[in-house]
C-alpha cells in the first residue's frame, strides 16, 4: 500500500470511528440511545453462543483490508452481537417488554410486530450512520480534491437518505399497529417452524426487481419500496421463522417468496437459508461451534460473493454454493 492510500485509510478509519462512537438519539425521543440487541441475549442468542461468542458478518478494520475485501465473517462477543444504538433505556425496556419475557409467545401478533419493528429500526440506524459517514467524507479537507470519491459519497448520501425515508413510512405504520394490535392488522405475518439449526436472523429486505425498478423508479423519492421482515428465532428444539409484510406494500414476488418457505424439507430449507444470508440480508449470526463444522471452501465462496455483492438487493441473484452442505 503506498503512502497516499495509507493516509486515505487512516482518514477513513477515523471518520468511521467518530461516526460509530458518537452518541445517537433514541429513535422515539431525544434522549441518548443505549445499545439494543435486535435479538435478545437471554433466551435467544445464548442458545447459539459458545463462550459468550457468536459468528457474524463484520467489516474489517481499515488497516487490515486486503484483496479479499471489506467484509469478513468473525466471532464477536454476545454483548455486541446484533446490537445497535436504537432506543433510550426507557423505550428499550417498555416498548419491548412483551417479547423480553421468559415465556416468549411467537404466535402473538404483538410479538411478531415487535421483532420486525426492532429489525427495521436497526436497518434504519445503519443507514443514518452511513449518511453521517459520507457527509464527513464529503466535508473532509483531506478528500477535497478527490472527484470520484466525492461523487460516490454524494450518491451514498442520496441512496441512504431515500432508504431512511422509505423505512420511516414502515416505522410509523409499525408504531400505529404496536399501540393498537387488536384493531390495526396492517402488517401480516406467517410463522413457520423448522428443525433446529444454531442460527438467528432479524432483518428487513427490499426486493429489487430489475424489470420494474429501473433507475428512474429507484431515484424517485416519492416511491416507497416494498419491504419484507424476516426473523429466524432459535428456540430450545426448533427454529421459528416469522416473515411478514405490510398490506399496502406487497407484490407478487413477496407473496411467492413467503409461500416458498412453506412445506419444504430440511434440505430445501438450508438452500433457502443460504440464499437468504448470501443474497438478501446481513443481520444474522451463527453458533461458533456449528460454524467450524461448515465446509471452508463454501465459506470462502460465500465471503467472496458477499464482498462483490454487499449492496446488491436484486431478486435475480443466483448463487452456486451452499454453506450448509
Ligand atoms: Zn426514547
Amino acid at each position: 500500500m503506498d503512502k497516499k492510500t495509507q493516509e486515505d485509510f487512516k482518514n477513513l478509519q477515523s471518520i468511521f470511528k467518530s461516526a460509530h462512537s458518537k452518541k445517537h438519539e433514541c429513535l422515539l425521543c431525544s434522549d441518548n440511545a443505549i445499545n439494543s440487541h435486535v435479538l435478545q441475549k437471554n433466551g435467544i442468542l445464548n442458545l447459539i453462543s459458545s463462550n459468550n461468542h457468536v459468528i457474524q458478518i463484520k467489516s474489517k478494520d481499515f488497516f487490515s483490508i486486503d484483496e479479499s475485501g471489506l467484509l469478513d465473517i468473525k466471532s464477536v462477543g454476545i454483548n455486541s452481537a446484533m446490537s445497535y444504538p436504537l432506543f433510550c433505556n426507557f423505550h428499550d425496556t417498555h416498548v419491548f417488554a412483551p417479547i423480553e419475557k421468559e415465556e416468549l409467545n411467537l404466535n402473538l401478533y404483538i410479538s411478531q410486530l415487535l421483532f420486525s419493528y426492532r429489525a427495521l429500526c436497526a436497518e434504519m440506524r445503519k443507514k443514518i450512520i452511513n449518511v453521517d459517514i459520507f457527509h464527513r467524507v464529503k466535508d473532509s479537507s483531506h478528500f477535497a480534491f478527490r472527484g470520484p470519491l466525492l461523487e460516490m459519497a454524494k450518491m451514498q448520501i442520496e441512496a441512504n437518505t431515500m432508504g431512511i425515508n422509505d423505512m420511516d413510512w414502515f416505522k410509523t405504520e409499525f408504531e400505529k399497529a404496536i399501540i393498537d394490535p387488536e384493531n390495526n392488522k396492517n402488517y401480516v405475518f406467517e410463522k413457520m417452524e423448522f428443525d433446529f439449526i444454531p442460527v438467528s436472523v432479524s432483518a428487513v429486505y427490499s426486493p429489487i426487481n430489475p424489470e420494474v425498478h429501473k433507475l428512474e423508479v429507484l431515484m424517485n423519492s416519492a416511491n416507497i419500496l416494498n419491504y419484507i421482515f424476516i426473523n429466524l428465532i432459535p428456540q430450545n428444539n426448533k427454529l421459528t421463522l416469522i416473515i411478514g409484510y405490510h398490506k399496502l406494500k406487497k407484490d407478487e414476488w413477496i407473496m411467492n417468496y413467503i409461500t416458498s418457505w412453506k412445506n419444504i424439507n430440511q434440505k430445501e430449507f438450508e438452500i433457502k437459508l443460504n440464499d437468504l444470508l448470501a443474497t438478501k440480508i446481513e443481520t444474522w449470526c451463527i453458533s461458533p461451534e456449528y460454524f467450524l463444522t461448515l465446509n471452508t471452501k463454501n465459506i470462502d465462496l460465500f465471503k467472496k460473493y458477499w464482498n462483490d455483492n454487499a449492496m446488491n438487493l436484486k431478486i435475480t441473484q443466483a448463487i452456486d454454493f451452499n454453506i450448509f452442505e
